[in-house]
């Protein structure tokens, strides 16, 4: 649990992310990964990690439906950082079944179909990465939507019992995001360039220019309180989508 971390990391949310950083790696030593979609956040964290002489495990999730350009974003950071990523895939037979019964589309005729597809090619890969793991860094940030208000930098993660969340950038806002970008030359993610303000997958993820909520390309066709993915909040337990 987080406990441990916590007497090492007094008041995180008054440390800054390089801080909150390098205590965590310190901590939890090759037991922890940082999750990577190649959004600005994680990479900023990636470029943090390295600027204070760290490494870290970096893993990702391939749904199957991603974007070309975050293929091509992932390759630009791998040799930019010299990295490796470790991809993890859906489960195929889950894939195959779901979309024999119900098409390639499903997840847009209903929010039931709609988790059942995150959940195969999200949700059941990231518990099994998480088995390399007791902790995990990712780039949320409380200002990216109404599900995020509560974040904390550091919290037991409610859908993995036992694994411990690390959020540094929790506090950050966007544009605090894109000037560290620009004033350190970290490689973004092309499609930010097209009105893109949150990157997942191609089928459920679109341009969104003069959008202030960030993830408002993401699910469009739902309302905004039921845009997560499974990956942070749990379906089980009713405080999520
Ligand atoms: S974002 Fe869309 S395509 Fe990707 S896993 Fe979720 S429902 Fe499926």
């Amino acid at each position: 649990m987080s406990d441990a971390i916590y007497t090492k990391l007094a008041h995180p949310d008054q440390q800054r992310p390089e801080d909150v950083l390098a205590t965590a790696l310190d901590h939890y030593g090759d037991r922890i990964g940082l999750a990577m979609s190649f959004q600005i956040g994680g990479v900023v964290l990636l470029d943090m990690i390295h600027r204070i002489g760290r490494k870290v495990s970096v893993f990702s999730l391939d749904t199957g439906r991603l974007p070309e350009e975050t293929y091509a974003c992932a390759d630009r950071i791998r040799q930019a950082y010299d990295i490796e990523i470790q991809w993890v895939f859906p489960r195929h037979q889950s894939v195959e079944d779901m979309i024999r019964a119900k098409g390639l589309y499903s997840f847009k005729d209903t929010i039931e179909n709609r988790k059942q597809c995150c959940s195969i090619r999200k949700v059941e890969p990231l518990t099994r990465a998480l088995g390399m793991f007791d902790a995990w860094i990712t780039g949320r940030r409380t200002d990216q939507m109404v599900t995020r208000r509560e974040l904390k930098v550091i919290e037991d993660d409610p859908v993995h019992p036992g694994k411990v969340k690390i959020n540094p950038l929790v506090h950050w806002s966007s544009d605090q995001l894109w000037e560290y970008t620009h004033e350190h030359n970290v490689p973004y993610h092309q499609l930010y360039d097209e009105g893109y303000l949150s990157i997942g997958c191609e089928c459920c993820t679109r341009s969104c220019k003069g959008e202030t909520d960030e993830r408002a390309g993401r699910w469009w066709w739902e309302s905004p309180e039921h845009k997560e993915c499974g990956l942070h909040i749990s379906y089980r337990d009713g405080s999520g989508i």
